[in-house]
């Protein structure tokens, strides 16, 4: 059944679908209908490159549902991006919104392309047209767009100008993630690594580590990555290893966090930094460590990784950083705290959240507001999944995922089907 959403990454995010809707004891016939997205939107995006030459790339938006509001969630600029691997993701959004019971259903969007690739016109010119071939299908009560892997602040912009454009007026609230100078929030940018970092600090008090004597290391320097490499350090976290698509640095002194951040805001990328302390990319993530966090792309650990893991705290900053089989290794080492990514990254969506209710009510609120409210929210998501792992013997990552389907199903039984 509906064989587009093929590839790994969907088929992870089906399997854990269907564990969780195991220990609910989820009726079969109901499944598929929780499941399967609403639905996928497919377009061509041709622009003009600086050369003259016309290309076009492929673009995928999926909404997995929409019974708890509108759907909400990132849109991902990369070479690998196929439909299969935007659905799986639309469906963790909706695990994961619903789980912090923001009123959402989950979506998830990309553009096949490689955006270091792209001059700033040709990256506009392909926002603008993304965003354009589906203003027929979002809208701020529909579904809302924000960053994420090869996305930021600017191309929010671009998006929210374009759709602005259509509508004759400004429609802040169609995007969050946006520059706070046109619509966007205080606090938006550093959510995502913020929330990341508060739920390590909960997760440390529930093992008894003393963050402040711990070391961590880090794969994946964006937005996320960085965010929470910068409030680990300010914790007095050792971080001993990072890298990013370009390089990977290793000191066990501890590296140098706001130099590298200073460089990586001039010059893109970790490579160039430095010399000496140069890593071999894939050794980083065995790295003796308290703290290991993924914080760039799905499906990097895996089973051959899980095993060889020394770390107490596994923090998913990333979206389905642990493949099935790395899952059924980790259930054989309870040392490993595992904090799953639709908790752990919550703090991105739960920002989003406050973005879109602020742009809606046209009335902005402080940071310090932004970020307790975040970690209110986090905090009973965080509660609630290590209570109820406890009391479902089940894993951290099922408990999250049976709390939101919970969530979801219930809102679909009570709306009923249509017609
Ligand atoms: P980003 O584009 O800002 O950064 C991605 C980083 O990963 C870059 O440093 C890139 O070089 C690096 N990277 C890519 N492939 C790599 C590889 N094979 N090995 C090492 N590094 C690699 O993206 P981001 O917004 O920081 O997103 C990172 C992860 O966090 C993604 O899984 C995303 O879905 C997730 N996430 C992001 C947000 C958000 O608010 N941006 C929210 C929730 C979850």
């Amino acid at each position: 059944m509906f064989d587009i959403y093929g590839g790994p990454v969907f088929g992870m995010a089906r399997q854990q679908f269907l564990q969780a809707a195991d220990i609910l004891e989820i009726p079969t016939d109901q499944r598929d209908r929780l499941l399967y997205p609403k639905r996928a939107i497919a377009v061509t995006c041709p622009i003009h490159r600086d050369d003259g030459s016309t290309v076009v790339y492929e673009g995928y938006r999926v909404q997995h549902h929409l019974s708890l509001g509108p759907a909400k969630g990132g849109v991902r600029f990369s070479p690998h991006v196929d439909i299969g691997e935007v659905a799986a993701l639309s469906l963790w959004m909706s695990w994961k919104c619903a789980l912090m019971n923001l009123p959402y259903g989950g979506a998830k969007g990309g553009v096949r392309v490689d955006p270091y690739s792209l001059s700033p016109k040709e990256l506009e010119a392909l926002s603008r047209r993304f965003m354009q071939e589906l203003i027929p299908f979002v809208g701020p009560h529909v579904d809302v767009m924000a960053p994420d892997i090869g996305t930021n602040e600017q191309v929010m912009a671009w998006f929210m100008d374009t759709y602005s454009n259509d509508a004759g007026q400004t429609v802040t609230e169609i995007v969050t993630g946006k520059p706070v100078s046109c619509g966007g929030t205080v606090g938006r940018r550093e959510a995502t690594g913020r929330g990341v970092t508060h739920t390590i600090v909960r997760a440390a008090e529930e093992i008894n580590l003393n963050l402040a004597q711990s070391t961590a290391v880090i794969q994946g320097f964006g937005n996320v990555g960085s965010v929470a490499a910068n409030e680990l350090h300010a914790l007095g976290v050792k971080i001993l290893a990072i890298s990013d698509h370009t390089a990977a640095y290793h000191d066990p002194k501890g590296l140098n966090i706001p130099e590298i951040i200073d460089y990586v805001s001039k010059h893109g990328v970790l490579k160039g930094y430095s010399s000496e302390c140069l890593t071999d990319p894939n050794a980083i993530l065995t790295i003796k460590c308290d703290v290991l966090v993924p914080a760039a792309v799905e499906r990097v650990i895996t089973e051959e990784i899980a095993n060889k893991i020394e770390c107490r705290i596994l923090a998913e900053a990333a979206n389905g950083p642990t493949t099935l089989e790395a899952d059924a290794v980790f259930a054989k080492r309870p040392e490993v705290f595992i904090i799953p990514d639709i908790l752990c990254n919550s703090g991105g969506v739960t920002v989003s959240y406050f973005e879109w209710v602020q742009d809606l009510q046209q009335f902005f609120w402080e940071e310090e507001e932004i970020i307790s409210r975040m970690k209110k929210i986090m905090d009973k998501g965080f509660y609630d999944t290590v209570k109820s792992a406890k009391e479902l013997k089940v894993s951290n990552r099922m408990a999250a995922t049976c709390a939101g389907l919970r969530r979801v199903n219930a809102a679909k039984q009570a709306r009923g089907l249509f017609p």
